[in-house]
């Protein structure tokens, strides 16, 4: 098997692409993708100040990774969501991983906001789903700390398996509002609200592990406990499936939508009136944020629980 570019003897086969490669090219591949979803949908400039969403797991940690390599000015963010032993041990390697790639690494602690709680414990308490208020909390933070610090851009780790997975699920319900904001740039659109960024949006998962793994760059193995049961992982399931009969499936899905998205929805239903939240001043479709609410329903319950509560 020899490498399609250079002929040499290839290391790896890209089964989405069916396209043998070798080291040095696969690297080039990869990193070339993230290149141009950055053009493509004008992510960012060399003179921003990016703040990359850092949670151990592959995705962001190579985003991270290769947004440094390319010469970007970017930061990371680890948004602790309870504490104890392993939450320690993961915020020890991505500190290591800071050093190693040049980096700063901030570090915000959800359970400030919780009552000392972690999220896991708070939706016990909120009866809520683990995995959305989770998700909710994280979205929150992140977006609080880059406006916070200044950052011009705050880029997740999402990849192309994430993004058209969502967007099976957001079509299937003809969820329009959510399929409009599967883009992968979301501008900013409040004064409190930064621009987010999703630079592995064309890149596949396997090859975003592969890529890891060759680099050796850390990363947590295990997923969160909690996202077993997601429904997105059903739309993930059904991809795969539709990927391993078509090869490059998933890839023309999602890009289908990225051509015809302003064709089938008109731009000006685009816009979603964002308030300022009463509480906390950032944006909220509502009056009070779901942050805040979450936060006021938390403390009234522990409050009757417990009786002493403060904030
Ligand atoms: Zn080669
Ligand atoms: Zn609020």
């Amino acid at each position: 098997m020899k490498c399609r570019i250079c002929k040499k003897e290839a290391i790896v086969k890209l089964k989405h692409y069916n396209l043998p490669l070798c080291e040095e090219h696969f690297y080039e591949f990869f990193e070339k993708r993230v290149k141009k979803a950055i053009g493509k949908f004008g992510m960012f400039s060399n003179d921003d100040r990016i703040l990359v969403a850092v949670s151990g797991g592959k995705d962001s940690m190579v985003v991270w990774y290769v947004l440094r390599k390319l010469g970007y000015e970017a930061d990371g963010l680890f948004i602790r969501l309870g504490n104890g032993e392993n939450i320690d041990k993961t915020q020890e390697m991505i500190k290591d991983f800071a050093k190693d790639i040049g980096g700063n690494l901030i570090v915000e602690d959800a359970t400030r906001y919780l009552y000392g709680l972690s999220t896991f414990e708070a939706t016990r308490v909120l009866r809520r789903s683990a995995c959305s208020f989770c998700g909710m909390v994280k979205r929150y933070l992140m977006n609080k700390v880059a406006v916070e610090m200044g950052y011009d851009v705050l880029a997740t780790g999402h990849n192309l398996d994430d993004e058209a997975s969502q967007l099976l699920g957001n079509i299937l319900h003809w969820q329009k509002g959510y399929v409009l904001r599967s883009w992968p740039v979301l501008e900013k659109t409040h004064e409190k609200f930064v621009k987010k960024v999703k630079p592995l949006v064309l890149n596949y998962e396997d090859d975003i592990k592969l890529y890891a793994e060759m680099r050796k760059i850390p990363f947590l193995k295990e997923t969160c406990p909690f996202s077993i049961g997601a429904t997105s992982k059903v739309y993930k399931k059904m991809l795969s499936v539709l990927e391993s009969d078509q090869r490059g499936a998933m890839l023309s899905f999602y890009m289908g939508y990225i051509r015809e998205k302003d064709d089938f929805f008109k731009k000006d239903e685009e816009s979603v009136n964002l308030n300022s939240c009463e509480i906390c001043g950032y944006p909220t479709t509502s009056k009070v944020c779901y942050f805040c609410r979450s936060r006021e329903k938390l403390r009234e319950r522990l409050g009757r629980k417990r009786g002493t509560i403060e904030g």
